[in-house]
């Protein structure tokens, strides 16, 4: 195998045999997590910072809880709480960081790019969890972790990714990662939420007709419209985009029998994907939410452990 990379900033550098190593060693950690103590040393003796200057839910938690299962030590930063909303820039901050000895950085931040620079100031290795709309590679790792779950593999399997494209690093990422592993990705949306060169990505085609999308599909991701970076203009009404974009029963019923559907979260019920549908036996909402965690162990596991 190829040496293992330093960073999980996108998947460049990610060889399709390192992604499924990494996925099979989450398998590992799913089973720490069903032990009574779900606690293994790992981690012992390195301290992990949580750097979040964007919010967030799933991820922030389930990094913490995945560094603390594998016994690193955690330190949390945000924005709010931080002198960062004193004017401090990401720099300066990340130097007082590293100064304490912080071992490695999981970092989300409105900026795309910003992970990048924190590998550059603080010389440790470094996880995106989110930089603007570039890229959120642990999230495409949950979700092709969730989808091979299902299937037993993601060869010859289908993605349909239905919303907002262009503000998404979800669906990025995903169109990056998917075809790696033998999947084909379809993205979907409106014409102005769906920029033309991600067709140029192996693997990815793009249509703005859901029904078409869904059309083969073995699993179905909503995406949320990313409101925090649209500047407007974008939709006629948010009536109408759920009118022809919504993932429900009604677009489902073109799908795989079978099909499963997937959201990063957080949703938007009734807006890109019905209450209902997110509620059925086919949604692997909440699976996804419990895939993380291992995953992001296992990340951690990769690019921590067995290293000078
Ligand atoms: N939680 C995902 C992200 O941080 C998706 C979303 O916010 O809609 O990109």
């Amino acid at each position: 195998m190829t040496a293992r990379p330093r960073h999980l900033l996108d998947f460049e550098g990610w060889t399709p045999e390192r992604l499924t190593a990494l996925l099979d060693n989450a398998d590992t950690m799913n089973q720490v997590l069903e032990r009574p103590v779900k606690k293994v040393p790992a981690l012992q003796g390195l301290t992990v910072c949580t750097a979040f200057f964007e919010n967030s839910t799933r991820t922030r938690i389930s990094f913490e809880l995945a560094a603390r299962r594998m016994s690193a030590d955690v330190v949390s930063f945000a924005t709010g709480n931080s002198s960062v909303s004193k004017g401090e820039s990401l720099r300066d901050t990340i130097e007082v960081l590293t100064a304490y000895k912080v071992d490695a950085y999981i970092v989300r931040h409105a900026a795309a790019g910003a992970a990048h620079l924190v590998a550059r100031y603080s010389g440790k290795p470094v996880i995106n969890a989110g930089d603007g709309r570039r890229a959120h590679p642990t999230q495409a790792l949950l979700d092709a972790y969730t989808v091979r779950q299902e299937y037993g593999s993601l060869e010859g399997k289908t993605v349909a990714i239905i919303g907002d494209i262009r503000h998404s690093r979800v669906a990025r990422s995903n169109a990056e990662l998917l075809p790696k592993l033998g999947a084909k990705v379809v993205l979907c949306g409106p014409a102005t939420l769906l920029p033309a060169d991600l067709a140029a990505l192996p693997g990815v085609t793009l249509t703005t007709n859901p029904r078409e999308a869904v059309r083969g599909a073995h699993a179905v991701m909503a995406l949320r419209l990313q409101s925090e970076r649209m500047s407007g203009g974008y939709l006629g009404s948010l009536q109408e985009y759920a009118d022809v974009y919504q993932v429900n029963e009604r677009l489902l019923a073109e799908a795989e029998a079978g099909a499963i559907v997937l959201h990063p979260g957080p949703m938007n019920r009734d807006l890109e994907i019905s209450a209902d549908t997110a509620d059925s036996p086919r949604s692997r909402v909440l699976k996804q939410v419990e895939n993380g965690q291992a995953v992001r162990m296992s990340v951690l596991y990769h690019l921590l452990v067995g290293r000078e």
